[in-house]
């Protein structure tokens, strides 16, 4: 597909490994991201799912919450998943973390409870095509609220907010890179080249 393009994965902790052999899939170099040094020249960068409390206090260890937050802040696209969400978020209720605030998002962890903690369900996305989109979720947060700016992309049938995009930012509640659909992940490289 898209030869030319560099995305990081940031592998501090979390399921990286998958959303690098999706990139792969798409002919996209992938890189792991575990250092400030390695975003330089990224077309763009995926937080993946995981912990976000270990996640954020890696970022803040590895010096790398102010460079991605600024990066971003400058024009770098970011792609965050199920705990990737979180740090996108501005707002947490539920045992808040420290977070990149990158998104106009309120997202509640563990939303879905302890019970029904692990699901999977096919989704409308229009954004991505017409046929529905197999999600699956893993002690996933919720969207409880999007601010002006925020387009909100899927919702499971009781209205629950799953995914939504803010200019180059893009989140999941689910984990696209666990199934074999590309789709999720060919939107994100498509705002990344500026056709989405
Ligand atoms: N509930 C986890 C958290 O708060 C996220 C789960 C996931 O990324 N699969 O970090």
């Amino acid at each position: 597909m898209v030869k030319s393009l560099k995305i990081g994965v940031l592998a501090s902790q979390g399921a990286f490994i998958e959303h690098i052999q999706t990139l792969e899939k798409l002919d996209v170099e992938a890189v792991p991201v575990r250092l400030p040094g390695e975003l330089d020249e990224l077309d763009g960068l995926i937080i993946p799912g995981g912990e976000s409390t270990t996640i954020s206090k890696l970022m803040i260890a590895y010096d790398l919450m102010d460079k991605i937050s600024a990066m971003a802040r400058k024009s770098l696209p970011v792609f965050g998943t199920c705990a990737g969400l979180i740090l996108l978020a501005r707002h947490i209720t539920g045992n808040g973390v420290p977070s990149l605030a990158l998104m106009d998002v309120t997202v509640n962890r563990n939303a879905f409870g302890r019970q029904v903690d692990s699901f999977e369900t096919d989704l409308a996305i229009p954004a991505i095509g017409k046929k529905p989109f197999h999600a699956v979720f893993i002690r996933a947060p919720l969207i409880e609220r999007v601010e002006k700016g925020v387009d909100v992309l899927a919702s499971l049938k009781d209205g629950t907010i799953v995914a939504a995009r803010q200019g180059k930012m893009l989140a999941a509640a689910f984990h696209p890179e666990l199934t074999d659909d590309t789709r999720f992940h060919e939107y994100f490289l498509d705002i990344v080249t500026g056709k989405a």
